[in-house]
């Protein structure tokens, strides 16, 4: 079958789902529990959770269900970095043993079609006709308050008894002369590329860029990424961050830390792209750009003062640490109001909000523990607090870190590159944060975030068995490093004299 022709098919089918061509928007009830307006994770997880209550509940989106994460974000970008993975594997084969497939071409159209298939399957989950058949009322169009208690979209207009703002975020536009002229990709088109662009510069260091600067390197793409300060991931410690800018120039990928973006001009049908690192100016020709600059929240085009809701244009809806807003009926979750944007924190504090403003509950977004991670190769995670975090709030800190070339299952692996850090309160066993960079440090943090959250200390975490071998191991050696720190001195002695 040709391949456009089931490219679309998937294309439509994910539409169908999320953004039905005949939708009809429901005739308003009289007054719902709750108005949700943005259909992102946050939206979602909040309008399950309401009805679930027993809520009378309404949801506006005014494109596709699932927001970034399902139609522009996580999904996708996993998808294409699972694939590309694969031809870094393959043309790494003689590592393993194997033989090397050296001239292992990328096949992009197919790994984006493959990419159209798994957004279209995961788009069930997130379907109109599936809310509605669980009693949400799915309205599409733009929502714009219309006063303190309603919102209006399409004509009809929505009474409330409380309302959650989760409008989400978008990109931020970099402001580089001759760059609006030349065009430029970002989150919101570069899925829908449908040849590899055979010169791609990234513009921004942070996970976006990181992230799909390795996938279209892998792919093949001639790739360069440039970032203005001298290191990527400017949140992570600095080890974790100059270990991932080895990892992409082993990609192939040319690397310009400390490096600006100042000018953009066409010529020949080629994008030249003016770059200044300090003072040294130099020019590279490429065929696409793609930006990853920040995000912006959405609060534009919400009408937010007829609601007496307070925000601001960069740091979103202003919410306290329960989730409400300026207007006490109106509560914000996810990207437009968080500072840890995520999807697995938009659905934590859609949860919250659901308890606080339909159960009278007393839930804070301070009490979240929250891990992230960038999905790089290798993997870049995080969970609690940073040493220079733990130094400027005065609490003493110390760190167990193993490298993974001292974990049997990463050497097994060949994915030795990488470490597993832990910081503990000192004088205790008490977790205070973990870094983590490994092949798999995302499914890893989840156990330091675990014992986080239920309060399990190194010591416990020294007498779990983890199954032989496997990377995990790397937190239980890090738990026995610190509990090598509590055997007193004369046994200490002991065993050195024992050898
Ligand atoms: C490339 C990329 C990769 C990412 N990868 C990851 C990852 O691996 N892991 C992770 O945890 N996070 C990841 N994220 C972040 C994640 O996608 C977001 O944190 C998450 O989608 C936020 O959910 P949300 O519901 O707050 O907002 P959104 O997902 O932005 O959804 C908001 C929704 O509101 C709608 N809307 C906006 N204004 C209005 C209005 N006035 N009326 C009606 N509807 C409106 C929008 O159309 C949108 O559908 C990634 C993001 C990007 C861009």
């Amino acid at each position: 079958m040709d391949d456009r022709i089931e490219q679309s098919d998937f294309e439509r089918q994910r539409l169908d789902n999320v953004r039905p061509p005949a939708w009809l928007n429901p005739r308003p009830h009289a007054l719902y529990d709750l108005v949700v307006i943005g259909g992102g994770p946050a939206g979602l997880v909040a309008c399950e959770f309401a009805v679930e209550l027993g809520a009378r509940v309404a949801l506006i989106e005014r494109d596709a269900l699932g927001g970034n994460c399902l139609n522009v974000g996580c999904i996708p970008s996993k998808a294409l970095i699972r694939t590309a993975r694969l031809y870094a594997e393959m043309r790494s084969a003689g590592h393993f043993g194997a033989r090397a497939i050296e001239t292992a071409r990328a096949d992009f159209p197919a790994a984006m079609e493959r990419m159209r298939r798994i957004r279209a399957r995961l788009s069930r989950g997130d379907s109109a006709a599936r809310l509605a058949e669980a009693g949400v009322d799915v309205f599409y169009g733009d929502g714009a308050f219309g006063g303190p208690d309603c919102v209006d979209v399409a004509g009809s207009r929505l009474r409330f008894r409380r309302a959650l703002i989760a409008t989400g975020a978008r990109p931020d536009t970099p402001r580089i002369p001759g760059l609006a002229e030349a065009g430029y990709l970002t989150n919101e088109s570069v899925f829908d590329l449908t040849g590899l662009p055979p010169r791609l510069l990234v513009i921004g260091g942070g996970p976006l860029g990181c992230e799909l600067a390795q996938a279209f390197g892998r792919f093949g793409a001639r790739t360069t990424i440039a970032q203005e300060i001298p290191l990527f991931l400017p949140k992570e410690e600095r080890d974790a961050a100059q270990l991932l800018s080895e990892a992409l120039a082993r990609d192939g990928i040319e690397v310009r830390l400390n490096t600006e973006a100042v000018r953009v001009h066409v010529e020949n049908g080629a994008k030249i792209v003016d770059l200044v690192s300090d003072d040294y100016h130099t020019q590279i020709a490429v065929d696409e750009i793609l930006t990853g600059v920040g995000r912006v929240p959405n609060v534009a085009g919400l009408n937010l003062e007829a609601a007496g809701v307070e925000y601001d244009a960069v740091a979103g809806v202003a919410a306290d640490d329960f989730l409400r807003t300026s207007n006490r009926r109106i509560y914000a979750a996810g990207d437009v109001t968080l500072a840890h944007a995520y999807t697995h924190t938009a659905d934590a504090s859609a949860r919250i909000v659901v308890r606080n403003a339909l159960l009278r509950g007393r839930a804070r977004v301070s009490a979240l523990t929250i891990p992230w991670c960038t999905y790089t190769d290798p993997e870049i995670a995080h969970v609690g607090l940073y040493v220079r975090e733990a130094r400027e709030r005065d609490i003493p800190v110390r760190t167990f870190t193993i490298p993974m070339h001292d974990v049997d299952r990463a050497i097994t692996d060949g994915e030795e590159r990488g470490f597993v850090k832990i910081h503990v309160h000192d004088h205790s066993d008490r977790i205070l944060g973990a870094t983590i960079v490994a092949r798999h440090a995302g499914e890893m943090i989840n156990e330091i975030t675990l014992a986080m959250v239920a309060g399990i200390g190194l010591s416990t975490l020294a007498r779990v068995i983890h199954a032989y071998p496997t990377q995990a191991a790397a937190i239980r050696q890090a738990a026995i490093a610190y509990e090598r720190t509590r055997v007193p001195p004369r046994k200490r002695a002991m065993r050195a004299r024992a050898g």
